[in-house]
């Protein structure tokens, strides 16, 4: 490809819209333009990239022995209303209505779609397993798109669904996702994690996500560093403390705290740390409100919340009148202490004595506060997130939190949808038995952006092989100005692309400034600069976008160097 045909304009400056580098750059090399929130167009040189993950993505898919077909985007909402996700599924989903009046969505996922063509097309155990995949667009209304690509509203998703005759075969169907999803990121030459994000229940490898390690990841990612253990912090289990409950030594008293309704401001104004005090949060329930008790440092977990009898999932907040009537104070002073409400505790509340809690009382708190004393002992449950520190679940060494971008999906649904649906085939017996089903999505543009998040310096992007729009560079130096330059340099660009390689050849008429910190931003890995020195010589200046300097090389040593490429 030449440069000056290529249509492609780089960014000096930073664009201001942008607050991750891969946001940035990506911008700033010209591999995306936004149109509108959370919808962007893939340009040329963009779109080289993109295309290179599916086809990573395909190949893989194909060899696990998947079979691609393509689904409508636009999905009839009597589907959806089968699943019962037409009003489970909440905002995310983009709702349209046609000129007769019938309901659609476009589609954020495609389960309702092909469990409709399973039901239809599968008859026998004989047909079974089968696993289907397309890459395709989808939509979801995020609240907050940001980060380019990352998180979309549009975006491309390869996803796969498998059916089966039992769950034996679903299990074995879902181990071969899983290496199918770890040969790509792999091949695609990232750092990632595999991570539960299943509810780490016993034998719970029933979902599983694949995460890019980055600093900037949305995700937390709870892992052991002495054993397998790795999981989403949305799912981690804490375990309950151990050891005992120092002894009482404060006796309890209502103080003044007048306007300090956060921990922070209560723990300055108290002067006491957040591990001596409780946080209540009220949210809402199926018939009245809940309150749920943390430790003051603690952050509650939404997922594991919504899962105690009696909360309302997905987990709310209560409003500030219904906090008002449950615990008659305003909310920032709500504590357990005489609460009419079922009343929740977090493991890390047990071991506490001598506490700082609401006082269910405009401006007051209690201090000194002590279970058994002051009220019932707590029996505790599962509702923080875990910290740093805490205990593996499987019992050996502490946690460690990193970040990550979630760049894949595996899942084990069984008959959720299978059953609502009626998907059913004949068993050996001649049975008719509801299909088990599993589900396998990957982000395939998200991962472009997780890739740069991955690879990159202050000076621009590093494509991974794998990935890389073009692989070679050529840049001429005063190519307009010397025709034994121009011929080299034609000649070369030539003989690369004998030799299988995709090559940019920046053929503009620019300074070499411009030229290399263009090549540089766009980040491919090998460059070659044709010059009058070097042509005297028989040499080429060779620099790999990640060598701190050039090198020069004889044209054939070059040649032979990019042979390997
Ligand atoms: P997230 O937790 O990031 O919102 P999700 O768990 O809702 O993602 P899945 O339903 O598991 O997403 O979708 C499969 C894959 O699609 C995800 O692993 C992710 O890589 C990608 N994906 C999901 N939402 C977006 C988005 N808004 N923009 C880009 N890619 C996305
Ligand atoms: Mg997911």
């Amino acid at each position: 490809m030449r440069f000056s045909e290529f249509g492609l304009n780089t960014l000096k400056e930073v664009p201001a819209e942008a607050e991750i580098v891969s946001h940035q750059l990506m911008l700033r090399a010209g591999l995306i333009r936004r149109l509108a929130s959370g919808l962007f167009t893939w340009m040329p040189l963009g779109l080289r990239v993109l295309r290179k993950v599916e086809r990573i993505v395909r190949e893989e898919m194909d060899r696990a022995g998947a079979l691609e077909l393509l689904m409508p985007a636009v999905q009839p909402a009597e589907l959806w209303q089968e699943s019962g996700r037409w009003d489970q599924y909440g905002s995310l989903l983009l709702r349209m209505r046609d000129r007769h009046e019938r309901d659609y969505c476009f589609g954020p996922t495609h389960e309702e779609v092909i469990t409709d063509i399973a039901r239809r097309e599968l008859k026998s155990y004989r047909q079974l397993p089968i696993n289907f995949y397309q890459v395709q667009t989808k939509f979801r209304d995020e609240i907050r798109p940001r980060f380019g690509v990352m998180r979309a509203r549009e975006f491309i998703m390869k996803d796969a669904y498998s059916f089966h005759v039992d769950q034996a075969s679903l299990e074995e169907g879902y181990q071969r996702m899983h290496a199918a999803y770890t040969a790509i990121f792999q091949r695609l030459g990232l750092r990632f994690r595999v991570v539960d994000a299943d509810s780490g229940e016993i034998g719970g490898s029933r979902s599983q996500e694949f995460h890019v390690i980055a600093d900037s990841g949305e995700d937390a990612i709870a892992y052991s560093e002495e054993d397998h253990y790795a999981s989403n912090i949305e799912t981690a289990i804490t375990l309950p403390p151990e050891g005992s409950r120092p002894a009482a030594t404060a006796t309890m008293q209502k103080v003044k705290t007048p306007g300090k309704k956060t921990i922070s401001d209560l723990c300055e104004f108290l002067d006491v740390r957040p591990e001596q005090t409780l946080k209540t949060l009220i949210v809402e329930g199926e018939t009245q409100p809940v309150a749920l008790v943390l430790r003051g440092d603690h952050e509650l977990n939404a997922i594991k919340a919504a899962r105690l009898p009696g909360v309302f999932s997905p987990l709310r907040m209560a409003d500030p009148k219904t906090i008002r009537e449950a615990t008659g104070s305003p909310s920032g002073y709500a504590g357990p202490i005489g609460l009419e409400i079922p009343v929740f505790y977090d493991h890390a509340t047990k071991p506490m004595s001598d506490f700082v809690c609401g006082a269910n009382e405009a401006d007051m708190h209690m201090t000194g506060v002590n279970f058994g004393r002051d009220m019932e002992e707590p029996e505790t449950v599962d509702i923080r997130n875990v910290v740093e520190g805490d205990r593996v679940p499987g019992g050996k060494g502490t946690l460690k939190i990193a970040r990550g971008i979630e760049v894949g999906h595996i899942f084990q649904l069984g008959t959720k949808y299978s059953q609502a649906m009626g998907a059913t085939v004949l068993d050996q017996e001649g049975n008719e038995t509801v299909m088990a089903m599993g589900c396998y999505g990957i982000g395939v543009t998200r991962i472009v952006g997780a890739a740069i998040e991955q690879n990159h310096d202050d000076r621009g992007i590093i494509w991974p092989d794998p990935m890389t729009p073009f692989d070679v560079i050529l840049v001429p130096i005063n190519m307009h100005r010397s025709n034994a330059v121009r011929e080299a340099a034609e000649k070369l660009y030539e003989e690369l692309r004998a030799m299988g390689l995709e090559v940019l050849f920046d053929d503009r008429d620019a300074r070499p400034g411009v030229k290399f910190a263009d090549a540089e931003l766009i980040g491919i890995p090998h460059r070659l600069v044709v010059g009058e020195r070097g042509l005297e010589s028989g040499e080429l200046e060779y620099r790999h976008r990640r060598d701190a300097e050039s090198q020069m090389l004889k044209r054939e040593a070059a040649l032979d160097l990019l042979r390997g490429a």
